[in-house]
């Protein structure tokens, strides 16, 4: 009498939670809530933490603790709210670590080419425009004081955090469902993703990442995620045309040019998705050649995928190779 069983017995379901945020939506599995914790109280408690990330990090609000900073007086100290305090702290020395190819004050950049709050635009802005913008950015120009987490405005300095909020917002929703007594859960926004322990029936939680071909959609690899977050950047996203080029969202801070280069891709796995997001951002600047050796270098799993002609050729760094065959067979 199988159905009398199945009655009996609930059959542990995946819970789905979604909403938007950060210009892009999100999504939440779970797998069994703890007692006392409801899919309402859960959703509750992601809207506040989403809402209180968005009013720190936001360049899109104007009363946000970023745009104070942006606008404030030169020689001001600002005192940061803890998450913002967090996030710059980690991008100035991956800043640093890369060179200025990963630029948390690449704002204006972002901004004149039309990638941020300012209107979308349909080619190139001047060579004098972009003159202009550049003596507004470089992370050296920025200095903090632990004490008090302050970070002091230069003049004219315009941090962006886009390359990174989304990855540490993924971590804060699963640190507070973990937090919770959730176990088994996966939490993504905008395509960065993390996960935690694994599906009802025990197998791992399974992430695609497809190859950037036109007009096709075709899987490259199949992940099994357990305990660890994967972000995605690249120019086939968010960019405009202009002629025969593409112009993207992504700038080479210390060229003041959208990257020109030929990676479509580059997907970065790593325990916390804040970190994943920020380094695939940062390896995009770098290309290829150089970002392969920058990450091989620090043991990072990372995935390059380099437009070749019509295909797109694929660069797996060791990490990515071990982490994949190990754990990641379809
Ligand atoms: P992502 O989609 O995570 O790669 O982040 C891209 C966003 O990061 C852009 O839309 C810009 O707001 C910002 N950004 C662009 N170039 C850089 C850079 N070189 N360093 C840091 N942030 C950047
Ligand atoms: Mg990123």
């Amino acid at each position: 009498m199988l159905w009398l069983l199945a009655s009996c017995e609930q059959p542990r379901q995946i819970h789905l939670l979604s909403g938007e945020t950060m210009g892009t939506t999100w999504s939440v599995k779970v797998v069994d809530l703890p007692a006392g914790v409801t899919l309402t109280s859960v959703r509750e408690d992601i809207e506040l933490l989403l809402e209180s990330i968005n009013r720190q990090m936001s360049t899109y609000r104007p009363d946000s603790d970023i745009s104070r900073f942006n606008q404030a007086e030169a020689g001001s100290w600002q005192i940061l709210p803890a998450d913002f305090w967090r996030v710059i702290r980690y991008s100035l020395q991956l800043a640093e670590d890369t060179d200025g190819a990963f630029d948390p004050t690449v704002g204006p950049l972002v901004n004149l080419w039309g990638f941020g709050p300012d209107p979308k635009r349909d080619k190139p802005p001047l060579a004098a425009e972009l003159e202009a913008v550049q003596a507004r950015i470089g992370y050296q120009r920025l200095s903090w004081r632990d004490a008090d987490q302050a970070l002091l405005q230069p003049g004219g300095a315009y941090v962006d955090l886009s390359a990174v909020a989304k990855g540490y917002a993924v971590d804060k929703v699963a640190d507070l469902l973990i937090g919770l007594g959730v176990e088994n859960l996966l939490v993504e926004i905008g395509g960065e993703l993390r996960a935690h322990g694994a599906k009802p029936a025990g197998q791992p939680w399974k992430v695609a990442i497809e190859k950037p071909l036109p007009g096709v959609r075709e899987v490259a690899h199949i992940l099994a995620m357990k305990d660890i977050a994967i972000a995605t950047s690249g120019d086939y996203r968010n960019y405009f045309q202009a002629g025969e080029r593409r112009y993207s969202h992504i700038i080479d801070p210390r060229s003041g040019y959208p990257v020109d280069h030929q990676v479509v891709s580059v997907s970065v796995l790593h325990p916390r998705c804040a970190e994943a997001d920020a380094l695939a951002t940062a390896l995009t600047v770098m290309g290829a050649e150089e970002g392969m050796v920058w990450a091989e270098a620090r043991q990072l799993a990372v995935l390059f995928m380099v437009q070749s002609g019509s295909t797109v050729e694929e660069f797996a760094s060791s990490a990515f190779r071990r982490l994949v065959t190990e754990e990641a067979m379809p």
